[in-house]
């Protein structure tokens, strides 16, 4: 206040008292001024109905769940379990689950043991996918090994074959060093043959959200997920676009017509456009919605049309992995599959789409597709059913 105008206000008997900044209420913690975004958590107050699901209306065949995890790239054959069987098949009796696709059983001695765990005890509840030996990739001689690997894999009774996004984003010349090896390098032709050869369906993670690929500042949708999770982050350094990734996945897809593919995480659930267009010119694609019913329950219109037209090709999964709550979209349990449920299910409107707190991929809820009983039945069961040859 200039001294001018500060005398005449002294003068009309007014004096300004500065008011200090973020000093909360003693009694209600409410804060005038400004709130740490983690200290945020708005209450909708929508007065819009609840379904609560208990189980599936059909029975559900899980295709993408973690019950075991390999070393990835440590070439050491090994896999843990984080869970017992029983304590997964008690949730999978409550919920309606006829059966969870273990996708990472791991290669070699770690797949048989993954096998041996889950699959040949209970044969009707668990099948396992064999994963690439990525650790050899830089050796001379690897194609023809990775393919004798897929008919070693097959023969110990592994049904699919799984590829992380270690191949796109992690996989380099020498293992962990040295230039990224491509999604459609020919090293892995032998590979892509030998499942088709086999009839493994290949469940392939390429990529990851937009976001991922973008600066972490205030723009940035997912935030507080990268903010939390920093190495998720593929922006800038050597890595490729999101839709260079997506385009080499393409080109192995159509080379290998033989081969079947799914494509998860929707392929690309943040672009349906992009994904219909895949799926128009490619017969030996399909999709599966893990881990994603964020992106397609905030465009619930737009995923409904795509969930008629694909109603063949698209399959249920969680991208479920026992225990942790590092990732509580992921974190098998009754409440995932209620959630997941309540989405393919019901019309509810504006709900949660993980268990959590705070949304943990962004701050969205979602709407309910209230798909019909034919559609239900094919993404439940049918689709994956059909796929991996089960009666
Ligand atoms: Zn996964």
């Amino acid at each position: 206040m200039k001294r001018r105008n500060l005398l005449r206000a002294l003068s009309a008997g007014f004096v300004p008292t500065p008011v200090p900044a973020q000093k909360a209420d003693a009694i209600t913690g409410a804060v005038k001024g400004s709130l740490p975004l983690t200290e945020f958590e708005p209450r909708s107050m929508l007065h819009v109905h609840e379904t609560q699901i208990d189980r599936a209306k059909y029975p559900v065949i899980d295709f993408h769940a973690h019950i075991s995890w390999g070393d990835n790239m440590a070439g050491k054959e090994s896999v843990s379990f984080p869970s017992p069987a029983s304590e997964l098949l008690a949730v999978m009796d409550r919920r309606n689950i006829r059966m969870m696709v273990d996708l990472t059983g791991g290669y070699g001695k770690g797949l048989e043991k993954s096998i041996a765990t889950l699959q040949k005890p209970h044969p009707d509840r668990f099948i396992v996918f064999t994963e690439p030996w990525w650790s050899k990739a830089p050796e001379p001689g690897y194609p023809q090994f990775q393919a004798d690997q897929i008919a070693r894999a097959h023969a110990a009774g592994a049904r699919g074959i799984k590829v992380l996004k270690t191949l796109g984003l992690y996989l380099r010349e020498n293992v962990t060093t040295g230039q990224l090896i491509k999604i459609d390098d020919k090293r892995f032709d032998p590979m892509w043959e030998a499942a088709a050869a086999y009839k493994m369906p290949i469940a392939i993670h390429t990529s990851d959200p937009e976001a991922f690929f973008l600066p972490i500042d205030r723009f940035n949708e997912r935030y507080e997920e990268l903010n939390a999770h920093p190495d998720w982050s593929f922006y800038g350094k050597d890595f490729p676009t999101n839709r260079e990734l997506q385009e080499a996945r393409r080109r192995v897809m159509q080379r290998h017509p033989r081969t079947q593919f799914v494509c998860l995480h929707v392929a690309d659930s943040e672009d349906l456009t992009y994904t219909s267009g895949l799926l128009d010119a490619l017969p030996n694609m399909s999709v599966e919605i893990g881990a994603r019913i964020g992106e397609l329950g905030r465009q619930p219109r737009a995923s409904r049309k795509f969930f008629d037209k694909y109603q063949d090709r698209i399959m249920f999964g969680t991208d479920a992995v026992p225990r942790g709550d590092e990732f509580p979209q992921q974190v098998f349990g009754d409440k995932l599959y209620q959630i997941y449920y309540r989405f393919l299910e019901t019309d509810d409107e504006y709900f949660d789409y993980a268990p959590s707190r705070i949304p943990p991929q962004g701050r969205w809820r979602i709407y309910g597709l209230g798909l019909p009983d034919q559609i239900l039945r094919k993404v439940y069961n049918d689709n994956a059913a059909r796929l991996l040859a089960l009666a």
